[in-house]
Protein backbone atom coordinates (compact mmCIF):
# COMPACT_ATOMS: atom_id res chain seq x y z
CA UNK A 1 0.00 0.00 0.00
CA UNK A 2 1.50 3.58 -0.78
CA UNK A 3 1.54 5.99 1.78
CA UNK A 4 1.00 9.68 0.73
CA UNK A 5 3.33 11.42 3.13
CA UNK A 6 1.56 15.34 3.85
CA UNK A 7 3.41 18.33 2.92
CA UNK A 8 4.58 20.74 5.53
CA UNK A 9 2.64 23.42 7.05
CA UNK A 10 4.57 26.77 7.36
CA UNK A 11 5.05 27.73 10.80
CA UNK A 12 4.23 31.32 11.59
CA UNK A 13 6.12 33.01 14.88
CA UNK A 14 4.20 35.87 15.15
CA UNK A 15 7.31 38.04 17.02
CA UNK A 16 9.33 38.14 14.30
CA UNK A 17 6.68 38.90 11.57
CA UNK A 18 6.80 42.12 10.22
CA UNK A 19 3.71 42.44 8.53
CA UNK A 20 5.34 42.82 5.15
CA UNK A 21 2.70 40.88 3.50
CA UNK A 22 4.97 39.46 1.10
CA UNK A 23 3.50 35.84 1.75
CA UNK A 24 0.18 37.36 0.93
CA UNK A 25 1.26 37.53 -2.68
CA UNK A 26 2.98 34.31 -2.85
CA UNK A 27 0.22 32.26 -1.39
CA UNK A 28 -1.86 30.99 -4.60
CA UNK A 29 -4.50 29.37 -1.92
CA UNK A 30 -5.24 33.05 -0.98
CA UNK A 31 -4.80 31.60 3.13
CA UNK A 32 -2.49 34.25 4.37
CA UNK A 33 -4.61 37.77 5.53
CA UNK A 34 -3.31 40.80 7.26
CA UNK A 35 -3.80 40.24 11.12
CA UNK A 36 -5.71 42.75 12.95
CA UNK A 37 -3.92 42.51 16.25
CA UNK A 38 -0.29 43.93 17.50
CA UNK A 39 2.38 41.75 19.02
CA UNK A 40 3.06 42.77 22.68
CA UNK A 41 6.77 41.44 21.87
CA UNK A 42 7.53 43.16 18.23
CA UNK A 43 4.22 45.83 18.33
CA UNK A 44 3.92 45.01 14.78
CA UNK A 45 0.70 43.09 13.24
CA UNK A 46 1.65 39.77 11.94
CA UNK A 47 -0.32 38.22 9.28
CA UNK A 48 -2.75 35.46 9.95
CA UNK A 49 -2.93 31.68 7.72
CA UNK A 50 -5.96 30.00 7.58
CA UNK A 51 -4.48 25.97 7.48
CA UNK A 52 -7.99 24.56 6.67
CA UNK A 53 -6.95 25.98 3.41
CA UNK A 54 -3.38 25.61 3.41
CA UNK A 55 -1.45 23.04 1.21
CA UNK A 56 2.04 23.00 1.96
CA UNK A 57 3.15 24.07 -1.40
CA UNK A 58 6.22 26.67 0.70
CA UNK A 59 5.69 29.55 -1.48
CA UNK A 60 5.26 31.68 1.78
CA UNK A 61 8.24 30.34 3.57
CA UNK A 62 10.74 31.40 0.22
CA UNK A 63 8.78 35.24 -0.34
CA UNK A 64 9.31 35.99 3.84
CA UNK A 65 12.12 38.60 4.15
CA UNK A 66 12.51 37.90 7.85
CA UNK A 67 14.65 35.59 8.76
CA UNK A 68 12.44 32.60 10.74
CA UNK A 69 8.83 34.71 10.13
CA UNK A 70 7.79 31.63 8.38
CA UNK A 71 8.95 28.47 8.43
CA UNK A 72 8.43 24.46 8.44
CA UNK A 73 6.63 23.01 11.00
CA UNK A 74 8.55 21.64 13.52
CA UNK A 75 10.52 24.81 14.33
CA UNK A 76 10.83 25.77 17.63
CA UNK A 77 12.01 29.26 18.60
CA UNK A 78 15.80 29.36 19.23
CA UNK A 79 18.21 31.67 21.20
CA UNK A 80 19.16 34.08 18.48
CA UNK A 81 22.92 33.06 19.96
CA UNK A 82 22.42 29.49 18.29
CA UNK A 83 21.43 31.07 15.08
CA UNK A 84 23.77 34.47 14.44
CA UNK A 85 26.59 33.50 16.67
CA UNK A 86 27.11 35.12 20.24
CA UNK A 87 26.90 38.63 20.07
CA UNK A 88 30.72 39.51 20.60
CA UNK A 89 30.53 41.67 23.52
CA UNK A 90 28.08 40.31 25.63
CA UNK A 91 25.96 43.45 26.51
CA UNK A 92 29.32 45.50 26.37
CA UNK A 93 29.63 48.16 24.53
CA UNK A 94 32.58 47.29 22.06
CA UNK A 95 36.22 49.96 22.18
CA UNK A 96 35.69 52.86 19.71
CA UNK A 97 38.08 52.83 16.64
CA UNK A 98 40.01 55.97 16.99
CA UNK A 99 39.67 58.65 14.56
CA UNK A 100 43.22 60.13 13.42
CA UNK A 101 44.10 63.73 12.34
CA UNK A 102 46.15 64.12 9.51
CA UNK A 103 48.33 67.34 8.71
CA UNK A 104 47.67 69.21 5.89
CA UNK A 105 50.24 71.86 3.93
CA UNK A 106 50.17 75.47 4.54
CA UNK A 107 48.11 76.59 1.76
CA UNK A 108 46.94 80.06 0.36
CA UNK A 109 42.94 81.26 1.21
CA UNK A 110 40.69 79.76 -1.66
CA UNK A 111 37.72 81.87 -2.96
CA UNK A 112 34.88 79.98 -1.94
CA UNK A 113 31.24 80.26 -2.43
CA UNK A 114 29.60 79.26 1.22
CA UNK A 115 27.89 76.15 -0.19
CA UNK A 116 31.50 75.20 -1.60
CA UNK A 117 33.26 76.45 1.99
CA UNK A 118 30.43 74.26 3.51
CA UNK A 119 31.18 70.96 1.52
CA UNK A 120 35.00 71.51 1.73
CA UNK A 121 34.31 71.49 5.51
CA UNK A 122 32.75 68.26 5.63
CA UNK A 123 35.41 66.42 3.67
CA UNK A 124 38.31 67.98 5.86
CA UNK A 125 35.79 66.83 8.67
CA UNK A 126 35.45 62.88 7.20
CA UNK A 127 32.58 63.14 6.15
CA UNK A 128 32.50 60.39 2.92
CA UNK A 129 28.60 59.67 2.59
CA UNK A 130 26.24 62.69 1.15
CA UNK A 131 22.36 61.63 0.64
CA UNK A 132 20.10 64.10 -0.82
CA UNK A 133 17.56 65.72 -2.30
CA UNK A 134 18.79 69.15 -4.84
CA UNK A 135 16.99 72.13 -4.19
CA UNK A 136 18.01 76.21 -4.27
CA UNK A 137 19.90 77.86 -2.87
CA UNK A 138 22.01 74.46 -1.53
CA UNK A 139 22.33 72.47 -4.57
CA UNK A 140 26.73 73.21 -5.06
CA UNK A 141 27.03 72.19 -1.94
CA UNK A 142 25.57 68.33 -3.40
CA UNK A 143 26.97 69.03 -6.76
CA UNK A 144 30.24 69.55 -5.26
CA UNK A 145 30.28 66.31 -3.08
CA UNK A 146 28.52 64.37 -6.36
CA UNK A 147 31.62 65.13 -8.15
CA UNK A 148 34.58 64.45 -5.46
CA UNK A 149 33.27 61.61 -3.24
CA UNK A 150 32.99 59.07 -5.97
CA UNK A 151 37.37 59.65 -6.28
CA UNK A 152 37.46 59.23 -2.37
CA UNK A 153 35.72 56.03 -2.00
CA UNK A 154 32.64 57.95 -0.65
CA UNK A 155 29.40 58.07 -1.92
CA UNK A 156 27.08 60.59 -3.00
CA UNK A 157 23.62 59.66 -3.50
CA UNK A 158 20.70 61.48 -4.83
CA UNK A 159 17.22 60.13 -3.11
CA UNK A 160 14.12 59.91 -4.56
CA UNK A 161 12.77 62.26 -1.79
CA UNK A 162 13.71 64.43 1.52
CA UNK A 163 11.79 61.91 3.27
CA UNK A 164 14.11 59.16 1.62
CA UNK A 165 17.36 61.33 2.57
CA UNK A 166 17.08 61.65 6.09
CA UNK A 167 16.22 57.59 6.18
CA UNK A 168 19.38 57.21 4.42
CA UNK A 169 21.15 59.80 6.88
CA UNK A 170 19.27 57.40 9.62
CA UNK A 171 21.42 54.24 8.29
CA UNK A 172 24.71 55.90 7.61
CA UNK A 173 24.82 57.50 11.30
CA UNK A 174 23.64 54.53 12.55
CA UNK A 175 26.69 52.27 11.38
CA UNK A 176 28.59 55.50 13.15
CA UNK A 177 29.79 57.16 9.81
CA UNK A 178 30.30 60.92 9.23
CA UNK A 179 26.67 61.66 6.68
CA UNK A 180 25.60 64.60 5.94
CA UNK A 181 22.67 65.95 3.62
CA UNK A 182 22.48 69.97 2.22
CA UNK A 183 18.89 71.36 1.49
CA UNK A 184 16.49 74.16 1.81
CA UNK A 185 13.88 75.36 4.11
CA UNK A 186 10.85 73.19 2.11
CA UNK A 187 13.35 70.20 1.91
CA UNK A 188 13.98 70.32 5.87
CA UNK A 189 10.45 70.64 6.46
CA UNK A 190 9.85 66.93 4.38
CA UNK A 191 12.98 65.29 6.90
CA UNK A 192 11.00 66.46 10.36
CA UNK A 193 9.96 62.53 10.89
CA UNK A 194 13.28 61.48 10.29
CA UNK A 195 15.07 64.30 12.43
CA UNK A 196 13.27 62.92 15.36
CA UNK A 197 13.74 59.45 14.91
CA UNK A 198 17.31 60.19 15.18
CA UNK A 199 17.27 62.12 18.03
CA UNK A 200 15.11 59.20 19.78
CA UNK A 201 17.71 56.91 18.08
CA UNK A 202 20.63 58.93 19.13
CA UNK A 203 22.02 58.94 15.24
CA UNK A 204 24.82 62.16 14.48
CA UNK A 205 24.46 63.71 11.28
CA UNK A 206 24.73 67.08 10.13
CA UNK A 207 22.67 68.94 8.13
CA UNK A 208 22.99 72.41 6.24
CA UNK A 209 20.07 74.08 5.51
CA UNK A 210 20.28 77.28 3.35
CA UNK A 211 17.48 79.26 4.58
CA UNK A 212 15.10 80.53 1.01
CA UNK A 213 11.75 82.42 1.65
CA UNK A 214 8.50 80.93 2.99
CA UNK A 215 6.09 79.93 3.87
CA UNK A 216 5.29 77.29 1.21
CA UNK A 217 7.54 76.77 -2.38
CA UNK A 218 7.93 80.46 -1.33
CA UNK A 219 11.02 81.84 -3.45
CA UNK A 220 14.76 81.16 -3.44
CA UNK A 221 16.01 84.55 -1.95
CA UNK A 222 17.33 84.26 1.50
CA UNK A 223 15.77 84.19 4.71
CA UNK A 224 15.90 83.20 8.45
CA UNK A 225 12.57 82.14 8.23
CA UNK A 226 13.56 78.25 9.64
CA UNK A 227 14.48 79.68 13.10
CA UNK A 228 11.52 78.56 14.86
CA UNK A 229 11.01 75.25 13.41
CA UNK A 230 15.32 74.48 14.02
CA UNK A 231 15.01 75.74 17.59
CA UNK A 232 11.50 74.76 18.10
CA UNK A 233 9.90 72.13 16.19
CA UNK A 234 12.34 69.40 14.86
CA UNK A 235 10.05 66.55 14.41
CA UNK A 236 7.89 65.15 17.33
CA UNK A 237 8.26 64.70 20.91
CA UNK A 238 10.80 66.55 22.97
CA UNK A 239 13.66 67.26 20.06
CA UNK A 240 16.16 69.33 20.03
CA UNK A 241 19.60 70.05 18.49
CA UNK A 242 22.48 72.20 18.24
CA UNK A 243 21.91 75.18 15.70
CA UNK A 244 24.76 76.81 13.93
CA UNK A 245 24.31 80.18 12.03
CA UNK A 246 27.47 81.13 9.79
CA UNK A 247 27.75 84.95 9.18
CA UNK A 248 30.85 84.01 6.10
CA UNK A 249 32.38 81.65 3.86
CA UNK A 250 35.40 81.02 6.35
CA UNK A 251 32.42 79.99 8.88
CA UNK A 252 30.15 77.87 7.12
CA UNK A 253 33.52 75.92 6.23
CA UNK A 254 34.78 75.89 10.06
CA UNK A 255 31.29 75.35 11.40
CA UNK A 256 30.32 72.58 9.45
CA UNK A 257 33.84 70.87 10.17
CA UNK A 258 32.33 71.70 14.08
CA UNK A 259 29.39 70.20 13.60
CA UNK A 260 30.46 67.07 13.30
CA UNK A 261 32.64 66.64 16.03
CA UNK A 262 29.39 67.97 17.98
CA UNK A 263 27.07 65.63 16.23
CA UNK A 264 29.43 62.37 17.49
CA UNK A 265 30.41 64.02 20.36
CA UNK A 266 26.85 64.26 22.17
CA UNK A 267 25.12 61.68 19.31
CA UNK A 268 22.74 64.06 18.06
CA UNK A 269 21.74 65.64 15.17
CA UNK A 270 23.18 68.93 14.27
CA UNK A 271 22.03 71.94 11.87
CA UNK A 272 24.59 74.72 10.20
CA UNK A 273 21.66 76.97 9.18
CA UNK A 274 22.74 80.45 6.74
CA UNK A 275 20.89 82.37 4.98
CA UNK A 276 20.50 81.45 0.90
CA UNK A 277 22.74 84.97 0.42
CA UNK A 278 25.45 83.12 2.60
CA UNK A 279 25.13 80.39 0.55
CA UNK A 280 25.86 82.08 -2.49
CA UNK A 281 28.54 84.40 -1.11
CA UNK A 282 31.35 84.32 -2.44
CA UNK A 283 34.54 84.53 -0.25
CA UNK A 284 38.17 84.18 1.16
CA UNK A 285 38.34 81.11 3.37
CA UNK A 286 41.68 79.80 4.92
CA UNK A 287 41.83 75.83 5.32
CA UNK A 288 42.99 74.43 8.81
CA UNK A 289 46.20 72.52 9.23
CA UNK A 290 44.81 68.91 9.42
CA UNK A 291 41.99 66.94 8.12
CA UNK A 292 40.39 64.28 9.65
CA UNK A 293 39.82 60.35 9.18
CA UNK A 294 36.98 59.26 11.56
CA UNK A 295 37.35 56.05 13.41
CA UNK A 296 34.38 54.10 14.29
CA UNK A 297 32.23 55.02 17.90
CA UNK A 298 31.74 51.62 20.05
CA UNK A 299 27.74 52.26 19.74
CA UNK A 300 27.63 51.82 15.93
CA UNK A 301 26.18 49.27 14.35
CA UNK A 302 28.93 48.88 11.49
CA UNK A 303 28.45 45.49 10.92
CA UNK A 304 31.74 44.23 11.57
CA UNK A 305 32.48 41.34 14.42
CA UNK A 306 33.20 43.63 16.97
CA UNK A 307 29.68 45.89 16.48
CA UNK A 308 27.66 43.71 14.86
CA UNK A 309 26.42 43.03 18.61
CA UNK A 310 24.72 46.69 19.11
CA UNK A 311 21.08 47.97 18.30
CA UNK A 312 20.41 51.36 17.96
CA UNK A 313 16.32 52.31 17.64
CA UNK A 314 14.05 55.20 19.21
CA UNK A 315 11.00 52.61 19.88
CA UNK A 316 10.40 52.09 23.74
CA UNK A 317 7.10 50.42 24.30
CA UNK A 318 7.07 50.47 28.07
CA UNK A 319 5.92 53.84 29.47
CA UNK A 320 8.56 54.00 31.92
CA UNK A 321 11.55 53.06 29.83
CA UNK A 322 10.07 55.55 27.32
CA UNK A 323 9.96 58.37 29.82
CA UNK A 324 13.59 57.23 31.17
CA UNK A 325 15.36 57.52 28.02
CA UNK A 326 13.56 61.07 27.57
CA UNK A 327 15.41 61.87 30.95
CA UNK A 328 18.63 60.63 29.28
CA UNK A 329 17.99 62.93 26.36
CA UNK A 330 17.07 65.69 28.08
CA UNK A 331 20.10 65.64 30.65
CA UNK A 332 22.45 65.93 27.21
CA UNK A 333 20.73 68.89 26.04
CA UNK A 334 21.13 70.52 29.37
CA UNK A 335 24.97 69.38 28.80
CA UNK A 336 24.94 70.58 25.61
CA UNK A 337 23.08 74.18 26.83
CA UNK A 338 25.29 74.52 29.83
CA UNK A 339 28.69 73.87 26.76
CA UNK A 340 27.96 74.95 23.51
CA UNK A 341 26.89 78.65 23.39
CA UNK A 342 28.55 80.72 21.17
CA UNK A 343 28.70 84.54 20.07
CA UNK A 344 30.02 86.97 18.34
CA UNK A 345 30.71 90.60 19.54
CA UNK A 346 31.44 94.13 17.62
CA UNK A 347 31.75 97.16 20.28
CA UNK A 348 29.36 95.85 22.49
CA UNK A 349 31.35 96.63 25.48
CA UNK A 350 30.23 99.64 26.33
CA UNK A 351 27.07 99.97 23.99
CA UNK A 352 23.56 101.54 25.28
CA UNK A 353 22.04 100.21 22.07
CA UNK A 354 22.70 96.32 21.11
CA UNK A 355 21.62 95.08 17.81
CA UNK A 356 20.87 91.45 17.93
CA UNK A 357 21.45 89.61 14.45
CA UNK A 358 22.63 86.25 12.83
CA UNK A 359 24.20 85.74 9.12
CA UNK A 360 24.15 87.86 6.42
CA UNK A 361 21.88 90.43 8.45
CA UNK A 362 24.59 90.67 11.53
CA UNK A 363 27.21 91.37 8.37
CA UNK A 364 24.66 94.90 7.33
CA UNK A 365 24.68 95.71 11.29
CA UNK A 366 28.14 95.57 11.45
CA UNK A 367 28.29 97.89 8.83
CA UNK A 368 25.78 99.95 10.55
CA UNK A 369 27.13 100.17 13.85
CA UNK A 370 30.79 101.35 12.57
CA UNK A 371 29.11 104.44 10.73
CA UNK A 372 26.32 105.16 14.06
CA UNK A 373 29.81 105.28 15.98
CA UNK A 374 31.09 107.70 14.02
CA UNK A 375 28.47 109.73 14.57
CA UNK A 376 28.47 109.30 18.26
CA UNK A 377 25.91 106.57 19.04
CA UNK A 378 26.68 104.20 21.92
CA UNK A 379 25.63 101.01 19.52
CA UNK A 380 27.18 97.46 19.52
CA UNK A 381 26.48 93.92 17.68
CA UNK A 382 25.73 90.73 19.47
CA UNK A 383 25.73 87.97 17.27
CA UNK A 384 24.46 84.81 18.04
CA UNK A 385 26.20 81.60 16.58
CA UNK A 386 24.45 79.10 18.42
CA UNK A 387 20.63 79.98 17.84
CA UNK A 388 19.82 76.51 19.80
CA UNK A 389 21.59 76.96 22.76
CA UNK A 390 20.95 80.82 22.60
CA UNK A 391 24.19 81.89 24.10
CA UNK A 392 22.03 83.77 26.77
CA UNK A 393 24.98 83.41 29.16
CA UNK A 394 27.36 86.04 26.65
CA UNK A 395 24.13 88.12 26.52
CA UNK A 396 24.05 88.72 30.38
CA UNK A 397 26.96 90.69 31.17
CA UNK A 398 25.86 93.27 28.19
CA UNK A 399 22.41 93.80 30.29
CA UNK A 400 24.17 95.68 32.57
CA UNK A 401 25.02 98.89 29.93
CA UNK A 402 21.84 97.89 27.28
CA UNK A 403 18.90 100.00 27.55
CA UNK A 404 17.60 99.25 24.06
CA UNK A 405 17.66 96.01 22.24
CA UNK A 406 17.09 95.97 18.27
CA UNK A 407 16.90 92.66 16.71
CA UNK A 408 17.19 92.90 12.98
CA UNK A 409 16.12 89.98 11.07
CA UNK A 410 15.09 88.07 8.20
CA UNK A 411 11.87 86.38 9.38
CA UNK A 412 8.80 87.96 11.09
CA UNK A 413 10.43 87.73 14.44
CA UNK A 414 11.79 84.23 14.80
CA UNK A 415 15.45 85.17 16.29
CA UNK A 416 13.55 87.92 18.80
CA UNK A 417 11.20 84.93 19.88
CA UNK A 418 14.39 83.14 20.71
CA UNK A 419 16.06 86.13 22.63
CA UNK A 420 13.01 86.26 24.58
CA UNK A 421 12.56 82.93 25.95
CA UNK A 422 15.87 83.15 26.86
CA UNK A 423 16.40 86.03 28.74
CA UNK A 424 13.15 85.31 30.32
CA UNK A 425 14.33 81.60 31.16
CA UNK A 426 17.34 84.28 32.72
CA UNK A 427 15.48 86.28 34.04
CA UNK A 428 17.12 88.93 32.46
CA UNK A 429 14.65 91.79 32.32
CA UNK A 430 15.18 95.90 32.10
CA UNK A 431 16.36 96.73 28.19
CA UNK A 432 13.21 97.66 25.70
CA UNK A 433 13.09 95.37 22.79
CA UNK A 434 12.99 96.60 19.09
CA UNK A 435 12.55 95.31 15.97
CA UNK A 436 13.42 94.91 11.97
CA UNK A 437 12.22 92.49 9.80
CA UNK A 438 12.52 91.79 5.93
CA UNK A 439 10.46 88.61 5.02
CA UNK A 440 9.77 86.78 1.55
CA UNK A 441 13.45 86.68 0.22
CA UNK A 442 14.75 90.26 1.23
CA UNK A 443 17.13 90.82 3.79
CA UNK A 444 17.64 93.89 6.09
CA UNK A 445 20.00 96.83 4.72
CA UNK A 446 22.04 98.72 6.07
CA UNK A 447 20.74 102.61 6.11
CA UNK A 448 17.47 100.73 7.60
CA UNK A 449 19.28 99.46 10.56
CA UNK A 450 20.82 102.98 10.74
CA UNK A 451 17.73 104.77 10.21
CA UNK A 452 16.09 102.62 13.18
CA UNK A 453 18.80 103.11 15.75
CA UNK A 454 17.62 106.69 14.96
CA UNK A 455 13.83 106.05 15.34
CA UNK A 456 14.85 104.39 18.47
CA UNK A 457 16.80 107.09 20.05
CA UNK A 458 14.53 109.98 18.71
CA UNK A 459 11.19 107.85 21.06
CA UNK A 460 13.64 107.07 24.21
CA UNK A 461 16.24 109.94 24.52
S1 LIG B 1 2.36 26.93 2.27
FE1 LIG B 1 1.52 27.55 0.27
S2 LIG B 1 -0.67 27.40 0.54
FE2 LIG B 1 0.19 27.34 2.60
S3 LIG B 1 0.14 29.46 3.28
FE3 LIG B 1 2.15 29.13 2.35
S4 LIG B 1 1.91 29.76 0.23
FE4 LIG B 1 -0.15 29.51 1.05
S1 LIG C 1 6.41 37.59 4.47
FE1 LIG C 1 7.14 37.02 6.51
S2 LIG C 1 7.39 38.99 7.59
FE2 LIG C 1 6.15 39.40 5.76
S3 LIG C 1 4.02 39.21 6.50
FE3 LIG C 1 4.60 37.21 5.73
S4 LIG C 1 5.37 36.11 7.51
FE4 LIG C 1 5.31 38.23 8.05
Amino acid sequence: MTTVKERTKPVLLPELCKGCGRCIEACPKHCITLGEEINQTSGLVPVVIDYDVCNGCGLCISACPEPYGLTADGYELEDPAKLFGAAPHHGRTPAAIPGRAIPLPKSEPLVLKGNYAAAVGALLAGCRHVFGYPITPSTEGAELMASFLPQLDGAFVQAVSEVATVNHMYGCGGAGLPVMTFTSSPGLSLMLEGISYMIGAEVPAVFINVMRGGPGLGNIGPSQADIKLLCRGLGHGDTNAIVLAPSTPQEMLDLTIEAFRLAFLYRNPVFVAPDGYLGQMTGRVQLPDHMLVPGIPGWAVYGDAAHRGNLINSIHLSEADLEKHNEKLQAKLARITANEQRSHTHRADDAKILVVAASTPARMAKSAIEHLRQEGVSVGLFMPVTLWPFPIDALRPLMAHVEDILVVEASAGQLEDELRLAMSHADLGGARIHHLRRMGGMLPQEPEIRARVHEILEVTR
